[in-house]
């Protein structure tokens, strides 16, 4: 799983900033402020003083605190409620400030934070990601602007959603909460030695976005690098493909950008794995498994190299394809797997049998699967020259695999839920006389 710790103090843009990235590389945005900020509601609506350290700590356990994501967009439910709307006030920031100096608080809002991370890819912003909570994330941000900057920013914030208050106000605000973030003794808010620090008081959002991603990818490597014969290959084979088999994608833009996958496609013949990395962005590498024997052989293994293959370790047995998967689906790359195991020549697609090592996979890899449906129509007279259409849907996030504890049941339903997403694509149903793919290979 991917971990991305945003830290930095109040109105630097660190939310923004987060959302916009997780938006961008289909992962999960966690505002670990809101935790805070709820905390500080609750004591406030109690009418304890943020101050009376005792009284807070006595009302923890009555506290209860969930995070649930609708698309993409993160409620905190406090005891059940769903307080986004009542957080965001200056006095609650007040309370979520001194309350989150606390420790038994912090200690309170370990697990929460962490857990989302066990079973999601996350960028997660607040003040103590990179030293407290994920001290091991993939890339650190520590995201900042002078004071000035950041204050104008909030209360241009705060005027949007109608909060009465004036710049100086917001200034000393910030100077306060500042002052209590960063001198606390537990978790100040203060950059990990190994976070990277982005001053954007001079950058626009975009900007900031565009240097953070920068970042991201040269420290997490997840976008595949590309060989420029790679590259020139599959344009050319794109060329040729759409001339003669009149080649239609459709979805590029359903693959990933960043990290890891499952590609999952129907597999109908030989030029599947061609005609699918033809179709892909140029500057995501498909892999794909290749028998070992293939690497034997001088001139093919260069370009099958080039080309994306991996070599299939021992003897090419099922565990040793899983794993050699898995782990390139960690590191960021884009793996096709066929659920049907091997071609299925002239077959019905909706009613062939699928394995379930795809959902197997994914499970190990923590990944999404990427449902890709390919169909291939041969022309009446002229037998080479078919007409080939790539559907790519849309990802089906981990979370949303059914997945539980693992287990052949749950590979296999989870690897039946994307080739029933390929199915839908294609139109294929268990009669086809509709189909173009009746007359598939
Ligand atoms: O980020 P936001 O302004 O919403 O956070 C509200 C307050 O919660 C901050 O002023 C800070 O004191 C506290 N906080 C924290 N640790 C975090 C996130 C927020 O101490 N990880």
């Amino acid at each position: 799983m991917i971990k991305i710790a945003v830290d930095g103090p109040s109105g630097a843009g660190k939310s923004s900033l987060a959302k916009a990235v997780a938006a961008k590389m289909n992962i999960v945005y966690v505002d670990t402020g809101a935790l805070y900020r709820s905390i500080g509601l609750y004591i406030r609506r109690k009418d304890i003083s943020p101050d009376d350290t005792a009284t807070v700590i006595n009302e923890l356990p009555n506290i209860s605190l969930d995070l649930r994501f609708e698309n993409g967009e993160q409620h905190v439910m406090l005891c059940d409620e769903d307080v986004n709307g009542l957080i965001r006030t200056p006095e609650i920031s007040m309370y979520a400030s001194k309350v989150s100096a606390i420790p038994e608080v912090r200690a309170f809002l370990l697990d929460t934070q962490r857990s989302i991370a066990k079973t999601n890819d996350v960028i997660m912003d607040g003040r103590d990601i990179g030293t407290v909570i994920f001290p091991d994330a993939d890339v650190k941000i520590f995201l900042t602007a002078s004071i000035e900057a950041r204050a104008k920013r909030r209360y241009e914030e705060l005027k949007e959603k109608g909060i009465e208050t004036t710049v100086e106000d917001v200034l000393n605000d910030m100077k306060t909460r500042d002052e209590n973030d960063s001198t606390r003794s537990v978790a100040p808010a203060v950059a990990a030695k190994d976070a990277i620090i982005l001053d954007n008081s001079d950058l626009t959002v975009e900007q900031t976005i565009d240097e953070a991603i920068r970042i991201i990818n040269e420290n997490t490597h997840k976008t595949t690098e590309q060989t420029r014969f790679y590259r020139h290959f599959y344009n050319f084979f794109h060329r040729i493909f759409k001339f003669c088999m009149h080649l239609r994608t459709t979805g590029y833009e359903n693959v990933p950008e960043y990290n890891g996958c499952v590609v999952c496609a129907n597999h109908v013949g030989l030029l599947d794995v061609l005609a699918i990395s033809a179709c892909f962005p140029r500057e995501r590498r498909l892999r794909y498994l290749a028998k070992a024997e293939l690497f034997k052989i001088p001139l093919l293994k260069t370009l099958i190299i080039a080309l994306g293959a991996c070599k299939l370790d021992r003897g090419g047995s099922d565990i040793g394809a899983i794993k050699k998967s898995v782990s390139l689906i960690k590191s960021g790359e884009l793996v096709a797997v066929f659920p049907q195991g091997t071609r299925q020549k002239g077959k019905n697609p909706a009613e062939t049998p699928i394995k379930s090592g795809a959902g197997m996979i994914a499970y190990h890899a923590k990944a999404p699967m990427l449902p890709v449906c390919v169909k291939m129509k041969k022309q009446k007279y002229l037998l080479f020259f078919r007409r080939v259409d790539i559907i790519i849907g849309k990802p089906i996030p981990y979370s949303e695999l059914g997945f539980e504890k693992g287990g052949g049941a749950e590979y296999k339903a989870a690897t039946e839920k994307v080739y029933a997403e390929i199915c839908k694509l294609g139109g294929f149903t268990a009669d086809i006389s509709d189909c173009e793919d009746k007359s598939a290979e």
